[in-house]
């Protein structure tokens, strides 16, 4: 994706000078840091990034500029994304499935934690060099209060972290436990739950964990008001004390979607009006696949292109993207003004997370363009 070097004032002045006819991600370096600074500050342990939901090079070195060096990577290509920014940030590799390819070049990086759950993979790290490299182990629970469970993919039920923890502590590696509660969790009862857990497995293990890395998850501003992220770092400093009383491990967290998102406003552009039909010039191919399996935003606004708000009546309109793929639709209506028309803008708050980085091509289409402005 190209990353225009300038620093426009606002996405509505640059619409407004420009009117580009291909989508453009809004980057507000100021808005990153910041958010930044409020994880650094609020949450009471080590801050790693989840390099998965923003992999752009302008994100990394703003994250580092804020004060980050820890990040949470998942295959080799992140890792050394992250090495060309920050050639000596810390690395926590918790994707637990690993070829032994990319064990050996995650072993040239100097990886500082890896996190397993099942015991053929902590056999592959038998050569890993110790030297207080931590074993996590990723805990498994069933619990609500995410987008959708990332327990379904990964992760130990408690009796096999029994074990994995044990198995770890005799190879020489220090422990940990991990787990993720699923993403954009407005829960702070998923934590707890997964906590209280963390605590019973450390204690039948018989093993003192060095750390415990309550993993993402932290929701970002999509709709209503804003999650209270403080709250939920309180919860879990407090939920920590009590399940673990003097032995309480050192935190860790690994946010990426809240990180990162409120930070990029997405510009997306009306190809077409038809009936109660609207045709974007971006789609589920681009930088809204993440608005099929998790939901619309409702912070979203039209603006024609001379800058001027569209504000008739929201009516719900079916969405179609620009390939030509019948697929390349939103599954459910989009409330939008009745008045909306070709060449006008929808404008998308926080849309840095997992827009960028998973948008394609497909089609010829696809984002191609950050834009950076002084404030969103
Ligand atoms: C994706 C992922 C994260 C980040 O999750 P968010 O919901 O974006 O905060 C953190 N840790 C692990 C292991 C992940 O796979």
């Amino acid at each position: 994706m190209r990353n225009d070097p300038a620093l426009w004032p606002s996405p509505l002045w640059h619409l407004k000078k420009f009117t580009p006819d291909a989508p453009v991600l809004y980057f507000a370096p100021e808005v990153l840091q910041a958010t930044a600074r409020r994880f650094l500050e609020g949450f009471d342990g080590l801050v790693t990034y989840a390099v998965k939901a923003n992999d752009h090079e302008a994100v990394l070195s703003n994250l580092v500029g804020a004060g980050l060096s820890a990040f949470d990577v998942a295959s080799p290509l992140e890792m050394a994304r992250v090495r060309a920014v920050a050639p000596d940030a810390v690395l926590h590799y918790h994707n637990p499935v690993r070829s032994r390819a990319e064990i050996a070049e995650a072993v040239g990086h100097g990886i500082a934690s890896w996190s397993v759950d099942c015991p053929r993979e902590l056999e592959k790290l038998v050569d890993v060099p110790r030297q207080g490299t931590e074993i996590a182990v990723r805990l498994r629970l069933p619990v609500a209060g995410a987008a959708y469970d990332f327990g379904e993919k990964f992760g130990a039920d408690p009796d096999l972290a029994v074990a994995l923890l044990r198995q770890a502590q005799q190879m020489g590696f220090a422990t940990s436990l991990t787990f993720h509660p699923g993403t954009q969790c407005a829960d702070p009862q998923a934590w707890a739950v997964y906590i209280v857990e963390a605590a019973d497995v450390a204690k039948r293990a018989g093993v003192t964990l060095q750390r415990l890395n309550v993993g993402g998850g932290f929701a970002a501003h999509r709709s209503g008001v804003a999650p209270d992220l403080e709250a939920i770092f309180d919860r879990i400093a407090q939920e920590t004390q009590r399940a673990f009383g003097g032995n309480a491990p050192k935190l860790v967290c690994e946010p990426g979607r809240a990180m990162v998102a409120e930070a990029f406003t997405l510009a997306v552009r009306v190809k077409a009006v038809r009936d109660s039909a609207v045709f974007l010039n971006d789609g589920i191919y681009g930088a809204l696949t993440e608005l099929r399996d998790i939901g619309v935003p409702d912070r979203i606004s039209v603006v024609r292109s001379d800058g001027r708000s569209v504000t008739g009546e929201n009516v719900g309109k079916v969405v179609y993207g620009p390939t030509c793929d019948s697929l390349d639709r939103l599954p459910d209506p989009v409330a939008l003004p009745a008045d909306i028309e070709e060449g006008d803008f929808v404008m998308i708050r926080a849309m840095g997370a997992y827009s960028a980085s998973l948008s394609t091509g497909f089609n010829g289409y696809g984002l191609q363009q950050m834009t950076t402005v002084a404030a969103l």
